[in-house]
């Protein structure tokens, strides 16, 4: 969505904003699939010739852990929080957004802000076990069959040179 900021570039003011964004295209390796549209809300300020806009980026996802590949369910928001600055501004700093024909594109903000915001590490709980190295087994439902490593030939073997 475009947003016409041309009363806010003419003088202080605020103006709310609200919007959905289609997330279709937005592929990331640790998202199995959105529950919802990013829904981004807040507002643009304008206060001595500066254009702030502030506000939040909701999203309901279905993530997968990197640890054991689980599914999971997520609850997602990530804070706005930019400058937006005119054409004939600094067009260098990747912080700024640029106002063009009095307008400024939100999708383009609300789509930075959640690609910057994802965590690069998805786990389905801060303490994921993973899974187990032989069997597969997510270590998360309780221990595995696989007999643990001290029952193994080589912990043994490490025994025997050990007594030479
Ligand atoms: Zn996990
Ligand atoms: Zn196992």
């Amino acid at each position: 969505m475009r947003l016409n900021v041309q009363e806010l570039l003419r003088g202080d003011g605020v103006l709310p904003f609200s919007c959905e964004l289609d997330p279709a295209g937005l592929d990331f390796p640790s998202i199995a699939r959105y529950r919802s549209p990013l829904r981004a809300a807040g507002s643009i300020r304008s206060q001595a010739g500066l254009l702030e806009l502030r506000g939040e980026v909701r999203v309901s996802l279905d993530c997968l852990c990197d640890r054991c590949g689980r599914e999971y369910g997520r609850e997602a928001a990530f804070s706005l929080d930019t400058v937006l600055a005119d054409e004939h501004q600094d067009e260098e700093d990747p912080d700024v957004f640029l106002v063009q024909d009095d307008c400024v594109d939100l999708d383009e903000i609300v789509t930075t802000a959640f690609v910057l915001g994802l965590d690069s590490k998805a786990l389905c709980r801060p303490d994921c076990k993973g899974v187990c190295p032989r069997c597969g087994h997510n270590l998360n439902d309780g221990p595995c069959a696989c007999r643990p490593e001290a029952d193994s030939p080589f912990a043994v073997l490490g025994q025997l040179l050990e007594e030479d």
